[in-house]
């Protein structure tokens, strides 16, 4: 039973988890920050121009470039954070205990990272990634934070992508 719910809540390509999951985690994520009065950030992230790479590359290389971004999502966050792949380029980070200020901190973190230190996949990809940032305010469920944070990647990306924009609550 264990193992038909990871497969069920994990994305196979990258090993992170599934829209699924989130579904089910962030309105608990949600009720818990509230109960306590807790922060609570959400960063939506998707990488510039994947689809370039795809073209250029062939999808086999896209598909390492999505492992290989996972990997770093991974090892640049906290236990306590949760990474998602919300499917192709995009992906969700779940902050808790995390205020506007250092969701900003780590998503230019995130975005210096893999902006100066290229993928190893066909001799080295440079991406870039546009990303938004909304903290959990007093009127907001999971379905408006998480709609603020994705107005605030779309407005990254209408501002030149390769950069972090916050919407406040
Ligand atoms: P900083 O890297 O400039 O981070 C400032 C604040 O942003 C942190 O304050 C924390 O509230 C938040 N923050 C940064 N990265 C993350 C993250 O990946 N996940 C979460 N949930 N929050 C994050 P804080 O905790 O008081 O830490 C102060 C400073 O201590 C940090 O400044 C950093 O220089 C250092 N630090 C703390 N924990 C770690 C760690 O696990 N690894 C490293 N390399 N440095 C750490
Ligand atoms: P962790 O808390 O699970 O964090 C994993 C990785 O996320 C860290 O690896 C770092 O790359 C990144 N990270 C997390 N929080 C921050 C932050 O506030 N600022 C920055 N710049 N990066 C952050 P790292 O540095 O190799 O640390 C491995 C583990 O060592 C951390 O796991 C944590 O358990 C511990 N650690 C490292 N530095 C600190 C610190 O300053 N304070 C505390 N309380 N623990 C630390």
């Amino acid at each position: 039973l264990q193992e038909t719910i990871e497969l069920a809540t994990i994305d196979p390509l990258t090993g992170l988890h599934n829209r699924r999951f989130l579904e089910g985690h962030l309105p608990k994520a949600v009720e818990r920050s509230a109960q306590d009065g807790r922060a609570l950030s959400l960063l939506v992230v998707d990488i510039d121009h994947f689809k370039h790479i795809n073209d250029r590359f062939g999808h086999d290389v896209g598909d390492e470039v999505l492992r290989e971004f996972a990997g770093r999502l991974r090892e640049s966050l906290r236990a306590s954070d949760l990474a998602c792949r919300l499917g192709g380029e995009e992906f969700v980070l779940v902050l808790p205990d995390t205020d506007p200020a250092s969701a900003n901190v780590i998503a230019e973190r995130l975005r210096l990272l893999v902006s100066t230190t290229p993928i190893a996949v066909a001799g080295g990809i440079r991406l870039t990634i546009s990303a938004g940032c909304a903290t959990l305010g007093p009127y907001d469920t999971d379905a408006t934070l998480l709609k603020r944070a994705d107005m605030a990647v779309y407005s990254a990306k209408h501002n030149g992508r390769n950069r972090v924009v916050t919407l406040a609550a």
